[in-house]
């Protein structure tokens, strides 16, 4: 007989992750009940993944576990938010206990790391869709938005961009003339489909980043949400976007592409004034690199080799207009 919807919930999500001192009741009610600590607040994000728009069927169940937690991680770092608690609602076409033990494995694993627990959920019949709903504490005060660079000020990524933009394109079949050797592949795929959340530098930078995002959408799309939101521009040298060794095999203009437009790699994108860039954590500057600063004229500047090159930032992927 088929496993029933509560049956799976207790078999594979009920026990999957931590039990933490701050929630009063989790899986098994209407509702998770949860404490939140005196003088901070919570931050809410969602994000949705569906087959075939954001992973391809062949993609591991358990990968999809980590994925789908490390996008939300991934915008709680964006706002210095310490991840907590996230809800699951999942729709599947079939019930299929391989599928639900590796998927399940998957998203503990990485929910372990951030000592975070599932506390509920939703569990329905149809075309396989993941939404993690992620919930951090933050003290506001010392919260990133997107709103406060200010021109002067340096912009600073996390990470090299543009692997998990080379991934997907080597997935939908191209990149194959340029000679990329098994590791580089799996290092590109990997960057796609295991991103690892910045949640150590975002929890590091609050208090003392201007502003900061999450690279999803790729870094002129994303920057470009700091700089709207900011009223300010920004002045952004090609030469000093970090790059993996793999995706330095590319021809430069097309890695640089990648690193500028593509998506999926989770890295941040943050501004730091010079005094804050005097305060910060010595091995947390260790692992940033600043790639140009905010100026007052809106839109982004491309520089290579001193040279204007672009000044029109591409917009992201948008689910409704391309
Ligand atoms: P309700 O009918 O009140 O919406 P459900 O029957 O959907 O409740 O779920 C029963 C309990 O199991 C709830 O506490 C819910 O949060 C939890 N739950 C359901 N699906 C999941 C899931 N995929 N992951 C974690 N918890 C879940
Ligand atoms: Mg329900």
């Amino acid at each position: 007989m088929a496993q029933s919807e509560f049956s799976i919930i207790k078999q594979y999500f009920e026990n999957s992750t931590i039990k933490r001192s701050d929630v009063e009741l989790g899986i098994g009610d209407d509702c998770a009940l949860l404490k939140c600590p005196e003088h901070h607040v919570i931050a809410v994000s969602i994000d949705t993944l569906v087959e075939g728009v954001h992973f391809f069927s062949d993609v591991s169940p358990e990968t999809l576990g980590h994925k789908s937690l490390a996008v939300s991680l991934s915008d709680l770092s964006a706002m210095g938010a310490k991840p907590a608690w996230i809800t699951l609602a999942l729709t599947l076409p079939e019930h299929n206990a391989d599928w639900l033990n590796a998927f399940s494995v998957g998203l503990s694993k990485l929910a372990k790391q951030y000592q975070v627990q599932l506390v509920g959920g939703d569990t329905t019949r149809g075309p396989l869709t993941i939404s993690i709903q992620a919930h951090g504490l933050v003290e506001p005060r010392s919260a990133l938005t997107r709103k406060g660079a200010q021109v002067g000020e340096h912009i600073f990524v996390t990470g090299t961009l543009g692997d998990a933009g080379a991934g997907l394109q080597y997935k939908l079949g191209h990149l194959h003339e340029f000679g990329l050797s098994n590791s580089d592949v799996e290092f590109f795929i990997s960057k796609l489909e295991m991103p690892s959340p910045q949640v150590e530098i975002g929890q590091a930078l609050r208090g003392i980043a201007s502003s900061a995002i999450d690279i999803s959408d790729g870094l002129l799309a994303d920057l470009g949400h700091i700089l709207e939101q900011s009223k300010v521009g920004a002045k952004i040298s090609t030469d000093l976007i970090p790059l993996s060794e793999s995706i330095k095999i590319l021809p430069k203009e097309l890695a640089i592409e990648f690193a500028l437009t593509a998506g999926d790699d989770y890295e941040l994108c943050f501004t730091l004034s010079d005094e804050a860039l005097r305060i910060l954590d010595p091995d947390i500057r260790s692992r940033i690199t600043k790639i140009g600063v905010i100026t007052e004229q809106s839109g982004i500047e491309l520089l290579n080799n001193g040279k204007e090159i672009m000044v029109t930032p591409k917009a992201g992927y948008d689910h409704f207009t391309n």
